[in-house]
């Protein structure tokens, strides 16, 4: 089962839910302040090529 990362939209905690794929849609609950407003964040993989701190210069 894979494990899926979300980040609340109301106390910005982030936290891991354990997932059947055709769970996507039922409503979660942030573990720390209990409000249903919660987004998966991208997987570790897709995040590695955007992490905080790293500036593109692209235009020099
Ligand atoms: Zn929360």
């Amino acid at each position: 089962m894979p494990i899926y990362e979300y980040r609340c939209n109301s106390c910005e905690t982030n936290f891991e839910v354990l997932q059947r794929t055709n769970d996507t849609k039922k409503t979660l609950k942030c573990p720390h302040c209990g409000t249903q407003d919660a987004k998966r964040r991208f997987s570790a993989f897709a995040a590695m090529g955007t992490q905080k701190g790293t500036t593109k210069n692209t235009d020099t």
